[in-house]
């Protein structure tokens, strides 16, 4: 580490105590963008990196709700506007436990990169609550939702900050979570993006976070002149991004044997196949069941349980070709990346945002596999949120192929930007800082533009 960001992040610490996911995801991008500011002192003069790390703004606030049994609860909810130095904030709403200011910063922080390598004119924003639509009623969630947008549209709008989903938003919360946007503001417009068919919502947004990651590993392995036809694929998380991330390596050919849930993970050594996945759909979309009945209902398939006094994820020892992380933070720690190691991972795709710990991205990065980091491999999802906000400004839905089309152009422009970048800085072959140096430098010459502000 460099004395810049020593001295950064000590900074940082000082100033956002408790927080260390946001620490941890400052950290990388600095490490990277140490290297840029090297070659422009007017970014070291105009402090730019300094104001990135510091929120635009923050709204954190009170959301009461009635449940079934007529019990009052009161959950916290949060909009982190990060940037909007390239468009207005964008980003996703999670709803979890685990959800608290730290979280979101850091979320909010990744999505400030991640968007501008789209080439789409997006700031970037997160936001969410420490609800868990898990085990609640559908009457519930909608309640929980409509209470959340009572106070959050206040502060977002077309022009302004557009929120889509994230962990445990899908379409029916976006649903509820517009509905009641459209009730108070007496307004129809692109507002949300992840919205259904019928209501302004775009073809392949589902898709598009894991069919980009999809797309995003086909490209590094096209610089090794292969493909993933045949290969061997770890999936992990069974939501949206882990579902469209299996139908995408079946659609090229690829094996995926693995799907996981907070409960445990399922190895399906005959691969996961449509009518499978199929099955997993209607399971954790309608159901809203647990991936574990997968094995229940498939003979020969091994369901492994979280085990709280593991050290390491057995669900990574599983031997490979590729690995699509698509849960959640830091689900890959040191142990888990030697384990992919050894059993012959070269690819990793990141779905999820930094499922990969620090010292796990520097095993891959030592090993020279052809590893993605998940602000360039995930960035599918934000891209086609913004060809959604782009069919609503124009009153118009493009065909399924078309948007597919843009998503698959969009993944194959970040990638050759992330590479070129990385050796254009000295460090070819090393996707993330060529993606935190390209998202960076753009959005700091914009911000350069602009003033002081
Ligand atoms: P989702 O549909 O809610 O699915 C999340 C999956 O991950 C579920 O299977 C969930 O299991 C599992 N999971 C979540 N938190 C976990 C934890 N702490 N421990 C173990 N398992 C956990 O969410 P998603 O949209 O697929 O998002 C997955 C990841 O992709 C997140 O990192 C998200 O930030 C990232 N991402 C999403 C998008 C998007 O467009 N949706 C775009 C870019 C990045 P349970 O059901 O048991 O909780």
């Amino acid at each position: 580490m460099g004395d810049y960001v020593n001295r950064l992040m000590a900074q940082l610490v000082a100033k956002n105590p408790g927080e260390p996911e946001f620490h941890q995801a400052v950290q990388e991008v600095a490490e990277s963008v140490e290297l840029a500011l090297a070659r422009n002192p007017r970014y070291v003069d105009a402090k730019v990196f300094e104001r990135t790390i510091e929120p635009e703004r923050v709204v954190m606030f009170r959301v009461p709700w009635v449940d079934d049994r007529g019990d009052v609860q009161i959950n916290r909810g949060f909009r982190v506007e990060m940037s909007s130095a390239i468009g207005p904030y964008k980003g996703g709403l999670r709803f979890h436990p685990t959800v608290y200011l730290g979280l979101l910063k850091f979320l909010a922080f990744e999505q400030v990169f991640k968007n501008a390598l789209t080439t789409l004119p997006m700031g970037a924003g997160k936001g969410g609550a420490d609800f868990d639509p898990k085990g609640k009623s559908e009457g519930e969630v909608m309640r929980f939702c409509q209470s959340f947008m009572t106070e959050l549209q206040r502060h977002i709008g077309q022009f302004t900050d557009v929120p889509a989903g994230d962990i445990g938003v899908g379409g029916r919360e976006i649903g509820y979570l517009f509905g009641q946007y459209k009730r108070i503001r007496n307004e129809f417009t692109g507002v949300l993006t992840g919205k259904g068919l019928n209501w302004g919502g775009s073809l392949i947004r589902p898709e598009a976070t894991g069919y980009g990651a999809v797309y995003f590993a086909e490209e590094m392995l096209k610089t090794r002149d292969e493909s993933l036809e045949d290969k061997t694929c770890l999936v992990s998380g069974a939501g949206n991004v882990a579902q469209y991330t299996v139908e995408k390596l079946l659609d090229l050919g690829a094996k995926p044997v693995t799907l996981s849930d907070s409960g445990g993970f399922i190895y399906d050594k005959d691969g996961i196949d449509r009518e499978k996945l199929a099955y997993v759909m209607d399971l954790k979309n309608v159901r809203r069941g647990r991936i574990m009945e997968y094995a229940e209902k498939y003979p020969g398939v091994d369901w492994t349980a979280v085990d709280p006094a593991k050290h390491y994820n057995p669900l990574w020892a599983i031997p490979a070709d590729c690995a699509f992380p698509s849960a959640t933070q830091n689900e890959i720690n040191a142990e888990d990346a030697s384990n992919l190691l050894a059993g012959g991972v070269y690819v990793v795709s990141e779905g999820a945002n930094m499922p990969t710990v620090p010292t796990g991205i520097e095993a891959f990065l030592e090993a020279r596999i052809l590893y993605g980091p998940g602000k360039a491999a995930n960035a599918g999802g934000v891209a086609v949120s913004g060809l959604e906000m782009a069919q609503n400004s124009a009153r118009r839905a493009w065909s399924r192929g078309t948007v597919d089309e843009r998503l698959h152009a969009i993944m194959q422009a970040i990638h050759d930007t992330c590479r070129s970048t990385a050796e254009e800085y000295g460090v070819a072959g090393n996707y993330m800082h060529g993606a935190n140096i390209a998202g960076f430098t753009k959005v700091a010459d914009a911000m350069l533009d602009q003033g002081v502000v």
